[in-house]
């Protein structure tokens, strides 16, 4: 007999829990898209992930997934045999550098293993010997969503700075965006790339590029540039319709709104990160309690580098996707895949899973997700510590 039948709960690392109120706010009819209510909301929204972005550098809205976002901004900057540093803390800068490869670009990659963030000191060093400034712009992730490390960026860019070297920094915050503290113009990223599925709380369906001054001025230099994907008329457009290069995408800008409005003008952006900082110390606390006496453990060792977004755990030589399986058909729980992990120490992705704390979750959403995975450890007869579940809830008895 299964207990699944209630509310069933994803905890997938995107797309995230969408409110109750987005998917309302969505429930309405087709807006006319030539007239000013909608050109309203929408300055406002390109407000507003200026705000989530802290940055006064324009922020571009493309109809597409993360995929779209890693494209649009890679037109903009990437000619045919220019050559770019990608930094890999796990695998999500790959799916990048194989479009900027398709764009004809020469990719430099420092592996940083899947284990750790990366280091700023070793980058320092690469970029000193790059005395001709060959390299145009530097890929990171913020957070890895393979193997949930959370890189300092404000650090790189000290890196950046102190070997003087005036590659643009370009920053894929698709799994963080509104979930961890992000900070684009004092930390001077010159692109950031995100998404509508993860922190903001919106169906998959829009990417955004913000662009700085420093990036715009490179764009005039691009030699394969095409229409759909060009920053130009979505920065400075001649007409509505120019915002997006054709139709807007009506409803999801409705409900985007209404997850601004939620994040921004009711909780509050640093409550938005205290909260996600407080549930992902929940998540590590419970993981760390399992791994006292069994085979869990999380995939990040020092906390510290831990994303507040999502979480990779590893199960040594048990089977995390049973555990799935189990948390899913019995307790209605999706979670996470496992990502493979390249590597000779990691193992495969069949040992691994992911579990998703990003946008609209509190407590009750996480609690009970680790109480469930508590339950199938003990179902599956999986070692596993006993006092994972008091760790937990002390973090949440806490706060902030
Ligand atoms: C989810 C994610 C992507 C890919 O986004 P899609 O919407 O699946 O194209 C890229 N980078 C990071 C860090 C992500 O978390």
């Amino acid at each position: 007999m299964s207990l699944a039948n209630g509310r069933p709960f994803l905890a997938l690392p995107g797309p995230s829990v969408i409110p109750d109120r987005v998917l309302q706010a969505m429930h309405q009819p087709a807006p006319d898209i030539y007239g000013d209510a909608l050109a309203e909301r929408t300055i406002q929204i390109k407000k507003d992930l200026q705000t989530v972005a802290r940055t006064d550098g324009d922020a571009l809205i493309y109809i597409g997934n993360g995929h779209a976002g890693w494209e649009a901004a890679l037109n903009n900057i990437v000619n045919p045999g220019d050559r770019l540093l990608a930094l890999e803390t796990g695998r999500f800068t790959r799916g990048w550098i194989d479009v900027a490869e398709r764009l004809g670009a020469r990719i430099d990659t420092m592996d940083f293993g899947t284990a750790n963030p990366l280091d700023p000191d070793r980058v320092d060093n690469f970029l000193r010997a790059d005395t001709n400034h060959t390299i145009k712009a530097v890929l990171v992730v913020q957070v890895d969503t393979a193997s949930s490390v959370r890189n300092d960026i404000k650090n790189l860019r000290r890196a950046l700075d102190a070997s003087n070297h005036p590659a643009l920094l370009m920053v894929d915050c698709i799994a963080s965006f509104g979930c961890e503290r992000f900070d684009m113009d004092d930390w001077g990223v010159d692109v950031t790339v995100s998404a509508c599925q993860k922190g903001l709380m919106t169906p998959p369906g829009l990417a955004f590029n913000h662009i700085n001054d420093k990036a715009w001025a490179v764009r005039q230099h691009a030699t394969q540039v095409t229409g759909y994907w060009d920053w130009a008329p979505r920065r400075d457009p001649e007409a509505f319709f120019m915002n997006f290069y054709g139709t807007a995408p009506t409803h999801h800008l409705f409900g985007l709104a209404e997850a601004l409005t939620m994040i921004l003008r009711e909780e509050g952006l640093e409550t938005v990160f205290k909260r996600h900082a407080v549930l992902a110390k929940a998540v590590s606390a419970a993981v760390d309690g399992w791994a006292t006496n069994g085979p869990l453990h999380c995939n990040i060792a020092d906390p510290s580098h831990r994303s507040h977004a999502v979480t990779t755990i590893q199960t040594g030589n048990c089977d995390a996707d049973a555990l799935r399986h189990w948390c899913e058909t019995q307790a209605g729980l999706t979670l996470g895949v496992g990502l493979s992990l390249e590597g000779p120490s990691n193992p495969p992705k069949s040992n691994l899973f992911r579990i998703g704390h990003m946008g609209h979750v509190n407590p009750p959403m996480i609690l009970g997700t680790l109480a469930t995975i508590d339950a199938g450890l003990k179902a599956l007869g999986i070692a596993h510590g006993q006092d994972a579940l008091a760790r937990a809830s002390r973090v949440v008895a806490d706060g902030p």
